[in-house]
This record gives structure tokens, sequence and C-alpha cells, in this order.
């Protein structure tokens, strides 16, 4: 076997030193790779493992390897003679790695990993990259890490275990949702991301276009509008894991894209969306999460009013044991005012504008009269004092729908202008409908009792808005400008006379 050496392996902080170019293959790769989960089904065979080498352990006579790949971790033996052959190999370096699988003796077995009653007995290794000294440690938790460093090394962040078993739950999450709607008629279909502005009560980003300069799409807060069209296109139940922006001021637990499960249904009630949706939440729970249990069935439902008094919130915590991990508190919360006051005096949506309001209050939103006493159809599901989800009975008749921008002070121009694509939509055979969407990162991240839902999001924006990695916003070349037809306006600096402060 050609003995594979790897030279200047230091790096600088940031500066990555090339390696020489590879050796021609050492292993025949004439045998298929095994995963690493399949090892205990293959005792007494020789295998090809492909992955990392987590940990390397030297004792003198023999050495161990802890080898992952995406299915697990195996223990591997190496002799003296082989491990002398890679003076310089490094932990998180990639391998080829044959091998017989043999049982371990009685004693030695590790009844906590899936492959602990079985060991591998190297006879050959190839390294496939070698690894420097990572920036971070990944073996911890985690939590104890800043988190610019963790978001600028994501990728190596994301090989934490933790990490990576969220991620895997979230796609288990995704699968049972999937499999469940699409039995009960729901069609998965995506919307476009380069779109007009919908309201859902943040700023949007906006994108230039360059064939029309001076124009601008907006990215979706929500697929609200485009949802409701789809309805009307006659599908009569969507559902789809929508990406959503949002330029929010940024909070400790906010990020600037998220996803929701979006889901809207024809000819139905607001009665049946929740049931649909609280049945599809217990099933998620019983399949995937059977540790937790549910505080109360059917969920408790509260109105706004009621909430407000008893609880001062509209997203009240229920628990009766707070400091249960596993206990899952949910409730609906319902009848929420239609209008708020603006600070200008005017009346704003509390939640949805697209919304019905309740069929007692109808009259008076078509006269447009008693405006803070008109109740929605919207439902909001609180888990845990904490909102996952809201949805409404949507107004599907044009002239509802403009009056409840009217209340807002829209003008008609305006209406016409930001929303005459639903009004007219909605003049050629709407179907009543209906629809909700969950904020799915904040589900999974309290079902897994994560603190915050960057640890369930691969690649989440920072707090202070950086993308993870990639270090976006960031400025463009002159001529994508020059292309767009913009230019940046820096703002003149006021300049700081600062008095000298007085130390106390
Ligand atoms: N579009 C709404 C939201 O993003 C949800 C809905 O009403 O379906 O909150």
């Amino acid at each position: 076997m050609r003995r594979i050496v790897y030279e200047g392996r230091i790096r600088e902080r940031g500066q990555v030193q090339l390696l020489p170019p590879r050796p021609f293959c050492v292993i025949k790769m004439c045998m298929e790779r095994t995963l690493i989960s399949e090892t205990p089904q293959h005792i007494g065979t020789m295998v090809l493992l492909k992955g990392w080498l987590v940990s390397i352990r030297d004792h003198g006579g023999v050495s161990f390897f802890t080898m992952r790949d995406a299915t697990g971790i195996v223990q591997v033996v190496v002799t003296k003679a082989l491990r002398a052959q890679y003076p310089l190999l490094s932990e998180w370096s990639t391998v080829a790695l044959t091998g017989q699988i043999t049982e371990r003796p009685e004693k030695l077995r590790n009844p906590a990993m899936p492959t602990g009653s079985i060991e591998v007995q190297a006879q050959a290794i190839e390294v496939l990259s070698v690894a420097q000294p990572l920036p971070l440690p990944i073996d911890s938790e985690g939590y104890e890490i800043t988190e610019d460093l963790r978001l600028r090394y994501r990728y190596l962040d994301l090989r934490r275990e933790r990490i990576q078993r969220n991620l895997k739950t979230r796609q288990q999450m995704q699968d049972i949702v999937r499999e469940s709607l699409r039995a009960q008629r729901f069609y998965e279909i995506e919307t476009p991301l380069l779109t007009k502005s919908t309201p859902e009560g943040a700023r949007d980003f906006v994108v230039p276009s360059r064939l029309q300069p001076g124009t601008f799409y907006a990215l979706p807060q929500s697929p609200q509008q485009y949802k409701q069209l789809l309805m009307v296109a006659g599908f009569e139940r969507y559902f789809q894991f929508a990406r959503c922006l949002r330029d929010e001021d940024l909070r400790a637990d906010r990020v600037l894209e998220f996803t929701q499960l979006d889901l809207e249904m024809s000819f139905t009630t607001r009665e049946e969306v929740m049931a649909l949706n609280e049945a599809l939440l217990i099933h998620l729970v019983k399949t995937l999460f059977p540790q937790k249990h549910i505080q109360e069935l059917p969920f408790p439902c509260i109105d706004y009013a009621d909430a407000m008094k008893l609880y001062k919130t509209d997203r009240p915590d229920i628990r009766k044991d707070k400091n249960d991990p596993n206990l899952l508190a949910f409730c609906w919360v319902v009848n929420f005012p239609f209008f708020e006051k603006t600070d200008e005096g005017g009346w704003t949506f509390t939640h949805n504008p697209f919304s019905e309001p309740l069929p007692e209050h109808k009259k008076d939103l078509l006269a447009k009269k008693n405006i803070e006493h008109i109740l929605t159809t919207q439902y909001d599901i609180v888990l845990n004092g904490s909102e996952i989800g809201g949805g409404s009975i949507r107004a599907h008749e044009p002239h509802t729908l403009h009056t409840v921008f009217e209340i807002m002070g829209f003008k008609k121009d305006r209406i016409q202008e930001q929303f005459g694509h639903m009004l007219e939509a909605f003049t050629y055979g709407p179907p009543p409908h209906g629809g909700i969407a969950w904020g799915f990162d904040r589900l999974v991240a309290m079902l897994m009792n994560e603190p915050s839902i960057r640890e369930v999001i691969a690649l989440p924006t920072g707090g202070s808005g950086k993308t993870a990695i990639m270090d976006a916003p960031s400025p463009i070349d002159p001529q994508q400008l020059k292309e767009l037809k913009l230019s940046i306006v820096h703002e003149k600096k006021r300049s700081s006379k600062k008095k000298p402060t007085k130390r106390s």
C-alpha cells in the first residue's frame, strides 16, 4: 500500500492552506460501500466504510478510531503497523476503510451504541480528505459557544449530534404532515418568491427589477394571496412548507426568513379547519414524541376577551406544571377583534385583512359601524404560551374585502392597485374558503425542547440579520447597480461633538 503523506496541515486563522493533490486510489473501489448502521448485520465479512474519523485514540499496541457517516458511528481497531503509515491523520478527516467486522467480547460491548456489539478490524485505509483543527468544538451541545462563531462555521456546527438530530426530526415531522395531508386530498403546490407585497404586518424585502428599472418585486411575507387564488382555481385543498420573508426588527429569537406550514381549504368552516389541524398536531406528537403528553384533549378553546381578562395575553400559557418539560398545553384562541386603532387614529387589521368577520358582525362591517366591536373569524393555536399558528375563514366576496380596506382608510385607487387582482378573482366564482399557517420552526423547536428556532433551522440568519457562513447582506458590484439603474445614497454622518462625560 502506498503511504499518503499530507504536509502543511497548519492553518492561520481564516486561511486554508492548499494540500498537495491526493495520490491515486489505494483501495480498489470494486467493493460496495456498507453504511455504518448496517455493520452489525455483516459480522465476519469484509466491508468498505466511508466517513469521518471523529476520534482517534492511540493505546500503545493498537489504536481505536470512531468512524461516523450519516447513519451512525462505529468503533474501528487499527494495528500499530497500519496506524504508523498515517502519522498525520487528524480527527474529522474523511477516509475510505476496508476491514473485517468482528463481534466484541461480551464485556466490551457498548449497549448505548447501536453498533456497540461489533467493531471493525481495519485492513487498509485511504485518506479522502484531511481536516485541519476545527475552529470550534463540536462534540458538546454547543449552547456555550457564541452565535457568531457557530453561524460563521455553521457547516461544522451542523455536524453536532444535537443539531443533526433536530434536523432529522424536522424532516420526519414534514414527512408525517405530507403523508397525512395528501391522504386528505391536499395538493402540495409551490408559490412564487418574486411577488407583490402582501400585508402581514411586517416590512417587505424588495428585489429591484433589471428589466423594468425603478420597479421592485416583494419577497412574500406569506403565500396568503396565492393560496387563496389556488382556491379560486379549484384545487379545494392546498398546503406548502412555505418560506416567508419579513424585514422585522430583530429580536433574540427572530429570523428574517422562516418556514410556515401553510394550508388552505375550500367549502369549509372555522370548526373544520381547527379540527383538522388539531388532529394533525396530535398525530405528530403521538407518532414522533411519545414521551410528551398533551394536557387537555380536545384542545381548550378560549375567547380572546377571556384570555385577556384571565391571562393578560392572547397567548395564554395554560400549563398546570411549568416545570414538566414534556407537558404540551395546546389551546385555541378565537373571537379576536378584527381591527385596532392606529397611532394616527385610523384603523388597521389585528391579524389578517383577508378574513371574514364573524357572521353576526358582518352587517356592521359592511356598514362600517361599531368597528371596534367587529370580531373576526381568526383562530390562533397556542402551545405553552407561544403562538404556533393562526388562520381564518376568508372574505370571498369582493365587496366584503373592499370594505375592509376602506375601513383601513385605503383610497379606491390604492385598493385597486394593490388588491385589484384579488377583487377581480373573487368575481369568477370563488369557493368560500379558509386556512391556517403554522410557524413550523417554532413548533419543531418547542417539541425538541430547544430554546431558539435557530437550533432547528439548517442555515438561519443570526441575531444581527447576517446570513450563516456567507456574509450577506454585503455591497454589490457597481456594474450590478448600474444595470439596475440604482445608486446608493450615503447618508451624511452627523458630526458628533460629544461633550466629555463626567466620570463618577
Ligand atoms: N397568512 C397568515 C400568516 O402568515 C396565516 C393564514 O391566515 O393562513 O400569519
